[in-house]
């Protein structure tokens, strides 16, 4: 049998390269008009797909509304905070809608060709040749950059928090912390916060999203997916000793988080039609904290000269300035802990009243063909809280992709916008 090893230095591409700039950027900076046809609740990657198929289906006044100074802005924050230099999704995942055939991410690099290393060209080869790719952080910042920039999503972006929404028949009003917009479409592309734990706060004790104290010499680190994997990465490269808790038995490495069926139409289709319960256990068994094949090598070697501990199949007890305690009675010391906990979809809370968003078991009511929600059909949902509506693959960049295609075709046809919408292809994707 041959084993694959991928090679860690794939997790090694440059960031901060001299991209050219993208023509027409420009960041508004009056606050967000009084109307416009559609407000969209986050500039991230999600909402920048949807700001591009609107775009595409001649729907220009839209506004999109991030706490973020930039689009995307929270996504590249979170990836350089971890020091993620590829991205885990492959080439062929990008904001977008399929079907217009713009300029794809792979398409966008290779117009870069020049710029790219021996290792990222050979992706971009292994891609073409519909193999699994590394796409680089820095090729995906530029590319999401042009997207910006081609289809006025900069020009449309303004910086402001969003406190609460009050749907209407005929509208929505949006009040932000720097004025109310009143919109006849809504669409919620809220991400993901990161999961909070049980156990009470304490400054020897953080989050995969916060800096490691300087002068910790050693850290704990509790998590089994690619967040921990990337902060003990880290501690292991500034000279940390490291403990690593992990519940299961043993870590797993694997491509995605998600089982890659998801991302394909038959996929989804086993949530067409599947009852509740059906669905929550397909989420349940199909998406599964992992870790990049990447870190294999380097987790195991640092493993095999005693820089790294792993504590596997151990659950955790309590979490203190002390440590980390197991249920065993066992305390794991270190200096500073690192909880990489995951991320919970944003689903409305807070911005909606809970009637309208009519949580179960955390997903909110929406509508199975057009993803608004139930009780508030001119709000709409992309992204993370789409998941029980379209499986697992909804809270990553391929999923936003398939979300897109529905509310934006939902809401164009209620704008009665002029559609150059080929619709064969988004029928195919829904
Ligand atoms: C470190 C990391 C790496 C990842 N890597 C990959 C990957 O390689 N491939 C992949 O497919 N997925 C990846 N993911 C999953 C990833 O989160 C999603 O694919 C993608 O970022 C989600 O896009 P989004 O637009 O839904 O959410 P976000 O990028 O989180 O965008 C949501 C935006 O909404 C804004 N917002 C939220 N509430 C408000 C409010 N009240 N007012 C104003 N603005 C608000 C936020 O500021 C944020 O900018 C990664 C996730 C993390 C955390």
């Amino acid at each position: 049998m041959t084993t694959f090893l991928p090679e860690p230095h794939l997790l090694d591409s440059p960031r901060g390269r001299d991209w050219p700039p993208p023509m027409g950027t420009a960041v508004p900076v009056a606050g967000p008009p009084a109307r416009a046809d559609v407000v969209i609740v986050g500039a991230g990657p999600a909402g920048l797909a949807v700001a591009s198929a609107l775009w595409h289906l001649d729907v220009r006044d839209v506004v999109l509304l991030d706490r973020a100074d930039r689009p995307c802005g929270r996504f590249f924050d979170r990836v350089d905070g971890l020091r993620q230099r590829v991205l885990r999704s492959p080439y062929e995942h990008h904001p977008g809608v399929e079907g217009y055939r713009d300029c794809e991410l792979a398409d966008f690099a290779r117009l870069h060709w020049s710029r790219l290393t021996p290792v990222e060209r050979r992706e971009i080869r292994m891609a073409q040749a519909g193999h699994r790719s590394v796409v680089p952080v820095d090729v995906f910042e530029a590319y999401c950059r042009h997207i910006a920039a081609v289809h006025g999503v900069d020009t449309r972006t303004h910086q402001a928090t969003v406190r609460e929404l009050h749907p209407g028949a005929d509208a929505v009003r949006v009040h932000t912390d720097r004025g109310t917009v009143t919109a006849r479409f809504a669409v919620l592309c809220l991400g993901e916060e990161r999961t909070s734990a049980p156990w009470g706060g304490s400054a020897s004790v953080g989050y995969w999203d916060e800096p490691v104290p300087p002068d910790a010499r050693s850290v704990v680190v509790v998590g089994a997916g690619l967040s921990a994997a990337h902060v003990i990465a880290n501690a292991l490269s500034d000279r940390r000793r490291v403990h690593w808790v992990v519940r299961e038995v043993e870590e797993r490495y694997q491509c995605a988080d998600v089982n890659a069926s998801f991302f394909r139409a038959e996929g989804r289709a086993r949530f067409d039609g599947a009852s509740w319960a059906d669905r929550l256990a397909l989420m349940g068994r199909h998406r599964r904290a992992s870790v990049m094949f990447e870190f294999r090598p380097l987790l195991r070697a640092a493993e095999a000269d005693g820089r790294l501990v792993v504590h596997r199949g151990r659950e955790i007890a309590d979490v203190s300035a002390a440590g980390v305690g197991l249920v065993d009675g066992t305390r794991v010391r270190g200096d500073h802990v690192v909880l990489c906990l995951g991320t919970t979809p944003s689903i409305g809370t807070g911005l909606l009243p809970d009637a309208i968003i009519g949580a179960r078991d955390g997903w909110p009511d929406l509508d199975e063909r057009t993803l608004a929600y139930t009780r508030a059909p001119r709000v709409l949902a992309v992204g993370a809280a789409a998941c029980m509506v379209l499986g697992p693959a909804a809270r990553n960049i391929d999923g936003h992709r398939v979300a897109t295609a529905r509310v934006a075709a939902t809401v164009a046809a209620h704008l009665g916008a002029p559609s150059t919408l080929d619709r064969t292809a988004v029928g195919a994707l829904v």
